[in-house]
C-alpha cells in the first residue's frame, strides 16, 4: 500500500498517454503549443510495465488522460494491457470524445469502464471558439457512442470561462433532466501557457451553481462527493450535476490521487511544480526494486495541497503536458 506522509492512501493514477491533441482549448494550452516528439514519450511497453510497478503497489484505480488520450496509436491495445494488468479494478479516461464515435465500442471491448467526456457548451459556435476549431457535432456523436456502447455512467466535463460560456452552464444542467448523465462544471485553475486568462476569466462553483438555480430553482444536494465533484440534482431531474471547486474550496485532504505524464514523470499535485521523472531511470537500467522506491518516495512526499490560496501557481508545464 502507497501511504503518503499524512496517512493518506494514495491509490488513484491519472496516465497521460500523450501530450498532443486534436483540440487546442483556450483555456488548457496557447494556439501555438508545440508537443513532444514521440520517442520522450512513454513506448506502448514502459507504461504497461509502470502500471504494472503501480498496481502492485496497491494502486487499483486508473484515469487515462492526455492531450488527447484517443489520439494515441494503438490506444485500444494499450487500453486492453492496462485493463488486464492484475490489481487494476476501474479503468476509465476523460476525452474530448472528437473519436469516440469510432472508439468508443473497441474501447469497451477492450476493457475500458467508463468516460469522462468534455463539452463546455451546447452552441457550435461558441464551442469551435472555445476550442478554436472543434466540431461540436463530432462530440455530440461521440457522447452517444460512448451511451450506447457502455461505457457508462457518461460524464460530462465542463470548464466555465468568463466571456466565452458562462451563460451555457443553464443549457448544460438541462441536460440532466430526462438524460441519466453527470454534469459536472468545473472552476478553472491556472498553470503555464495561458495563465493571464485562467487567472482573469474563471468562474466560482458558487457563481455556477447560482446561475444554474436561477433557471431551475434550488438544486437538491444529495450530500455526496463523487471523487472530487460535490453532487446535486434538478428537481425530478433523471441525472446529476457536480461542481468541482479545486480552486475556491479545495478537497486536498481528501486527494488520493497520483498523475504520470506523458514523458514518464511522476506528479503527485496537479498544482505543485514537483516531480519526479521515472521514464529516465527505466530507460537506464533501474531495477524494479529502485523504481518502486522512487514511486514510493514520491508518493510519500505529496504535497499537502495546492498553493493557489498564497498565489502559487504551477509555471514549469501547460494542462496539456501535465494531464488533466
Ligand atoms: N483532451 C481530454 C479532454 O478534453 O477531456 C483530456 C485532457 S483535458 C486536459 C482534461 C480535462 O481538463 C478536461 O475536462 C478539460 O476541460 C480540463 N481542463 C483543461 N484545462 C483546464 C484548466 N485550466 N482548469 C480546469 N480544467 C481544465
Amino acid at each position: 500500500m502507497a501511504l503518503d506522509r499524512f496517512g493518506r492512501k494514495i491509490h488513484y493514477l491519472r496516465i497521460s498517454l500523450t501530450d498532443h491533441c486534436n483540440l487546442r482549448c483556450i483555456y488548457c494550452m496557447p494556439e501555438d503549443q508545440t508537443f513532444r516528439p514521440n520517442k520522450d514519450l512513454m513506448q506502448d511497453n514502459e507504461i504497461l510495465l509502470l502500471t504494472r510497478l503501480f498496481a502492485e503497489l496497491g494502486f487499483d484505480k486508473i484515469r487515462l488522460t492526455g492531450g488527447e488520450p484517443t489520439v494515441r496509436a494503438h490506444v485500444v491495445e494499450l487500453v486492453r494491457g492496462i485493463a488486464s494488468t492484475p490489481g487494476i479494478r476501474s479503468l476509465s479516461m476523460t476525452t474530448n470524445g472528437i473519436l469516440l464515435g469510432k472508439l468508443a465500442a473497441p474501447l469497451k471491448e477492450a476493457g475500458l469502464q467508463r468516460v469522462n467526456v468534455s463539452i463546455d457548451t451546447l452552441d457550435p459556435q461558441k464551442f469551435r471558439r472555445l476550442t478554436r476549431w472543434g466540431n461540436l457535432d463530432e462530440v455530440w456523436k461521440g457522447i452517444l457512442a460512448a451511451e450506447e456502447a457502455g461505457l457508462a455512467p457518461i460524464k460530462l466535463n465542463a470548464v466555465v470561462v468568463k466571456g466565452y460560456n458562462e451563460d451555457d452552464v443553464i443549457d448544460l444542467a438541462a441536460l440532466t433532466i430526462d438524460r441519466p448523465w453527470q454534469m459536472r462544471f468545473i472552476e478553472m485553475m491556472p498553470f503555464a501557457g495561458v495563465t493571464d486568462l485562467q487567472t482573469t476569466q474563471g468562474i466560482s462553483a458558487a457563481n455556477i451553481q447560482q446561475k444554474i438555480e436561477s433557471e431551475f430553482g434550488p438544486l437538491e444536494a444529495s450530500g455526496q462527493y463523487d471523487g472530487e465533484a460535490r453532487i446535486y440534482r434538478i428537481r425530478g431531474g433523471k441525472g446529476e450535476i457536480g461542481f468541482i471547486s479545486s480552486v475556491t474550496v479545495p478537497f486536498c485532504s481528501a486527494c488520493t490521487r497520483a498523475r504520470l505524464t506523458a514523458d514518464g514523470v511522476l506528479r503527485m499535485c496537479l498544482l505543485r511544480e514537483k516531480e519526479i521523472d521515472l521514464l529516465t531511470p527505466l530507460r537506464n537500467g533501474a531495477t524494479l526494486e529502485n523504481l518502486r522506491a522512487l514511486i514510493l518516495q514520491g508518493v510519500w512526499e505529496k504535497p499537502w495541497g495546492h498553493g493557489l490560496a498564497d498565489g502559487v501557481i504551477p509555471l514549469n508545464r501547460a494542462m496539456n503536458q501535465i494531464g488533466g
